[in-house]
């Protein structure tokens, strides 16, 4: 949970509740129509699908074509430009070719205008001509533009690092076939029948399959092209788009499944109940539903214990072949609603929010499952939205202790408001906890089956 204003204020009769979550548990798939079955397609959210990223047809891009190697620190310098921040490592004293991915990626030609009109899955907003963007782009220190050779267009701007959507659009073009690139007032659309992503400058949301991801940074634009910093691009785009070339994917037969709060740590007050026991009763379910898979299981607490955030990591890094799962409900006003999933904010990168412990201004907290982290939070948050109807909040980034300590790739599930009288009726629910564990049990498959040519290299 957050730390929030509790309110118990709005009284709902439980009859009205009920009807509604029975109407909602009814219609499982409801949520996944409103969205065109589009998510379903970020991690097999369906459950069904093959992972997006070999292209039936198209050879696979062999892992040079990454953007970047996916290493621990991205390097966000530019030819010549002053890294500000201090990353551990970064003499990066490097010149552009560290950032340009030098392979033949496929059609490194200069984009086009859009030809056709936005996919239906991408309804145009009421164009809003000649806004400025919010985002000053004065301060640029650099760019190197795209070659034959070499797609990226990427712009020095403020010492850090951008590339042009455009130059995206061309890069994963192979893997996409992307049909359609527009660029309308301050909003974007890339478009293809299997991948829509829109972008809106000065905003630092990005919607990929309508699955709504916090960027670490606002779009911004320069001469004209909209640009999202590299960081980003490495360490969000690629991970999604290509999570098959996430290198330092570890081999995973295990789950380490944690419990949120316990003992006299209650989490959240909600409505009906603590947030502690929802979460352990959830985290029971999700054993089950892990186990069923072929999963083995081990959790933080199976009681009502107090355990500290650094137990908690310990007991993570000391199970091998693991992952970590990390499950609480949220706390907020009496309306507030959705699911959300949270990864360790990557090296040098914002925090989506500057709660949490160990929050680092300088960013330096990021992990070697970076890259790891976000694909897994995508794969649960996409089965989660697929599976039940709930509000998707997105996913973000924080510096939340218990997954700074985490060796393993590792999430923070938050699953619904407690302080919501709707909500957490559906939270005390038998069947809600089921079925959301189960579509995270699923999201895990999903998640493997995803990164299992990455793990199959090491
Ligand atoms: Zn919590």
């Amino acid at each position: 949970m957050f730390s929030g204003s509790l309110s118990n204020s709005r009284f709902v009769s439980a009859a009205a509740l009920v009807a509604v979550f029975m109407i909602s548990q009814a219609s499982p798939l409801h949520a996944e129509e409103e969205k065109k079955g589009f998510f379903s397609k970020i991690f097999g959210g369906k459950g069904e699908e093959k992972p997006p990223v070999p292209a039936e047809g198209k050879s696979e891009p062999e892992s040079p074509e990454k953007p970047q190697p996916a290493s621990s620190s991205p390097k966000p310098t530019t030819a010549k430009s002053t890294a500000k921040s201090t990353p551990a490592k970064s003499t990066a004293k490097t010149t552009t070719p560290a950032k340009k991915p030098e392979t033949k990626p496929a059609a490194p030609k200069v984009a086009d205008k859009p030809k056709e009109a936005p996919n239906p899955a991408a309804p145009t907003p009421a164009p809003k001509p000649a806004e400025k963007p919010a985002v000053m782009t004065t301060n640029v220190r650099g760019e190197v533009k795209p070659s034959a050779s070499n797609p990226w267009h990427i712009i020095d701007i403020g010492g850090r690092d951008y590339v042009t959507l455009e130059s995206i659009r061309n890069f994963y073009n192979p893997l996409f076939g992307f049909t359609g690139f527009r660029e309308q007032g301050n909003h974007i659309w890339l478009m293809s029948n299997k991948l829509v992503i829109k972008a809106q400058v000065g905003s630092q949301e990005l919607l990929m399959n309508n699955m709504k991801f916090i960027l670490s940074f606002p779009v911004v634009t320069h001469g004209g092209k909209a640009l999202i910093s590299r960081l980003d691009l490495v360490k969000l785009v690629d991970p999604i788009l290509n999570p098959s070339h996430i290198q330092g994917a570890e081999y995973f037969d295990t789950v380490v499944v944690d419990a949120g709060h316990g003992g006299h740590d209650v989490g959240a007050r909600g409505v009906y109940g603590y947030e502690k026991d929802f979460a352990l009763k959830m985290a029971q379910h999700l054993r089950t539903a892990l186990m069923a898979r072929g999963f083995k299981v081990v959790l933080t607490r199976s009681t009502d214990a107090f355990i500290s955030l650094g137990g908690r990591v310990s007991i993570a890094n000391q199970i091998p072949n693991s992952i970590f799962i990390s499950l609480h409900l949220n706390s907020g006003g009496s309306t507030a609603s959705g699911i959300e999933t949270w990864a360790l904010t990557p090296q040098n990168a914002a925090a989506t929010i500057s709660r949490g412990g160990g929050y680092n201004m300088n960013g330096t907290t990021g992990n070697k499952q970076d890259s790891a982290n976000i694909a897994l939070a995508s794969a649960i948050q996409a089965r989660v939205l697929s599976t039940v109807k709930v509000v998707d909040r997105g996913i973000k980034r924080a510096q939340w202790s218990v997954l700074t300590g985490i060796k393993k790739p590792g999430i923070l599930f938050e699953g619904g408001f407690v302080t919501n009288a709707k909500e957490c009726l559906l939270i005390a629910s038998d069947n809600y906890q089921r079925t959301v564990a189960a579509a995270i049990a699923d999201a895990v498959v999903n998640y493997r089956k995803a990164l299992e040519p990455a793990m199959a290299r090491r």
